[in-house]
């Protein structure tokens, strides 16, 4: 006798063999939702080409010098800036 499980293979041999039901096609009320949609991969490669990309943001310093810097989007947060006028450092 064997401790192997399986309920799993019969389950997918069944659906194989039968075929499934289509949830959607139950007619159930409220309790079962039907499946949603899947976001596409395009979708998914916007978003994160989106969380890679580079920030641009507005630095003002105290002596009045301002400066448009890029910072990649992993380091945001984590970057100290020296202004070159003044020398005078600020967190981007
Ligand atoms: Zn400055």
């Amino acid at each position: 006798m064997t401790m192997r499980d399986f309920r799993k293979a019969r389950a997918r041999d069944l659906v194989a063999r039968r075929g499934a039901d289509d949830i959607t096609d139950m007619n159930v009320p409220g309790g079962l939702t039907p499946p949603r949609p899947r976001p596409s991969k395009a979708e998914d490669r916007a978003l994160i080409e989106q969380s890679v990309a580079p920030v641009t943001r507005l630095i003002v310093c105290k002596c009045g010098r301002r400066a448009t810097v890029k910072i990649p989007a992993e380091r945001v947060g984590l970057v100290s800036l020296v202004c070159s006028k003044c020398g005078a450092k600020s967190k981007a």
